[in-house]
């Protein structure tokens, strides 16, 4: 008999809470990854997060051979078949694995329960991403915070620093299946190509944290922000780790940017209609221009307005862009071109090394004035004095828009003046 393991969102051995539950049990351990079809056939050949995926695999699988005698078994395909599969190989008793909050994984993991139920093997499921899920803060009268804050003070006032236990599991890892051989997938196997982006390290020093409030601003700064989007995205770094950090330096602002992203974890949870669908109704009435010539412009970073061209041409070079610029370059398609926000919040899903959809969707609302506390319809960022006021020596733009002195440069695509006014017109329209 075996239990075994899941890994999802959660690709690192220490602090992992499922892991290391699943390791204290008595049976040994059976760590198993699988590639979603659905997932993977939406994806372009070279899609850097699969390659990220597969190289932390990778090493983490060397590491478990080198070690501990065993290994990850990979998997390629639809997860309830590669389940009934497992079912007939392996005398299973329970599956662990943590919390997925999406959409598409609550079903997926609803499905995979009643497969294993209906077979007597035990579906344990724990909370790992996040310090607090589901219903855990919510306001008084037990539904949930829909304004950040006063879900951040509820946030802290739970909070007890002393239960942030670590989840160890590097010790118990001899209880693994002892089996070298358990099948491995290279890239090609499941149809994908190496990409040429990569995920950068992280940075959590007590310096970039204790800097951060007058460096985060700012995209020039090399070091100006933290880099651990796509970490906590994939789970290589344990968010309980990340906490502690910021407490240690009593950084509050640092702390806060990580309790907005479970302040858009929640609302997911308790809206999942909000990923492709206003918050706020009215703002679905909205009439987008939606021009098709615009949107292409905008995708290649050839608007015209150095700021917002720099931070796509950053995007697409690289796979991040500097959450400054990400604010701008949203609030431009949406509020001056008018196109859909779910136009923007589609393409960042393509390119963002960080996606996740509670918080790409919760900032694209935010953006377009659809969101919950969102940024009020008639607050629209000026492309100019956003220069001025965060990229004055214009470092961040000769950065990323070589071409910026060259004759072949774009004129702006709209006025801004007559842009803002058309947006006041069409918002109010809808909405007021
Ligand atoms: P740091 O400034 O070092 O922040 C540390 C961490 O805090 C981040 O890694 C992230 O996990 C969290 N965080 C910070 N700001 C936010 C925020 N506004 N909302 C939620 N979490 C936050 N972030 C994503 O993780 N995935 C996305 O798909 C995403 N899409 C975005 C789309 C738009 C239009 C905008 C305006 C913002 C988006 N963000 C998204 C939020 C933010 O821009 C990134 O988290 C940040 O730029 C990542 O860089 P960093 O790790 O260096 O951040």
């Amino acid at each position: 008999k075996v239990n075994i393991f899941w890994f999802r969102r959660d690709l690192r051995l220490n602090d992992n809470v499922g892991l290391n539950q699943a390791l204290k049990d008595d049976l040994p351990v059976l760590l198993v990854f699988i590639f979603d079809q659905e997932i993977l056939k939406k994806l372009p050949k070279d899609d850097s997060r699969l390659s990220f995926i597969h190289d932390t695999l990778q090493n983490i699988s060397q590491k478990l051979q080198d070690s501990y005698n065993s290994s990850i078994a990979m998997f390629y395909g639809n997860p309830t078949e590669i389940y009934k599969n497992l079912i007939t190989e392996y005398q299973i008793a329970k599956v662990y694995t943590n919390h997925d909050y999406e959409p598409y994984a609550r079903n997926r993991d609803e499905k995979i329960g009643k497969l294993l139920s209906e077979n007597a093997i035990k579906f344990e499921t724990f909370k790992d991403q996040v310090v607090f899920e589901k219903e855990e803060i919510t306001k008084s009268d037990d539904t949930p915070y829909v304004v950040y804050t006063p879900y951040k003070n509820k946030w802290k006032e739970r909070f007890d620093a002393s239960k942030l236990k670590e989840h160890n599991s590097i010790e118990n890892l001899k209880n693994l299946v002892n089996d070298i051989n358990l099948p491995n997938l290279s890239l090609s196997d499941i149809g994908f190509i190496k990409s040429k982006i990569r995920v950068p390290k992280f940075k959590v020093s007590p310096t970039l944290i204790n800097n951060y409030e007058d460096t985060r601003n700012f995209p020039a700064i090399e070091n100006g922000t933290s880099r651990l989007g796509p970490h906590l995205r994939f789970g290589t770094v344990s968010i309980r780790e990340m906490i502690k950090k910021a407490i240690a330096e009593e950084n509050e602002v640092f702390w806060s940017e990580l309790i907005w992203r479970e302040f858009f974890m929640q609302i997911l949870w308790h809206f999942p209609h909000t990923k492709d669908k206003a918050f706020r109704p009215k703002y679905d009435r909205i009439e987008w221009r939606n021009n098709e010539a615009e949107f292409e412009a905008w995708k290649k970073g050839e608007t015209g307005y150095p700021l917002v061209d720099a931070g796509i041409r950053e995007l697409n070079q690289t796979g991040y862009m500097h959450n400054r610029v990400r604010m701008l370059v949203a609030s431009f398609l949406c509020k001056h071109l008018l196109i859909d926000w779910r136009w923007g919040e589609t393409y960042f899903a393509e390119k963002l090394l960080d996606y996740d959809m509670s918080a790409n969707v919760g900032n694209w609302q935010w953006a377009a004035g659809s969101g919950v506390d969102a940024a009020p319809y008639f607050r629209i960022f000026n492309p100019t004095t956003q220069v001025t006021k965060f990229d004055k020596k214009l470092e961040y733009i000769n950065m990323w828009v070589k071409d910026i002195n060259e004759l072949t440069y774009p004129q702006p695509i709209v006025d801004h003046k007559m842009a803002r006014e058309r947006c006041l017109a069409t918002y109010k329209e809808a909405v007021a």
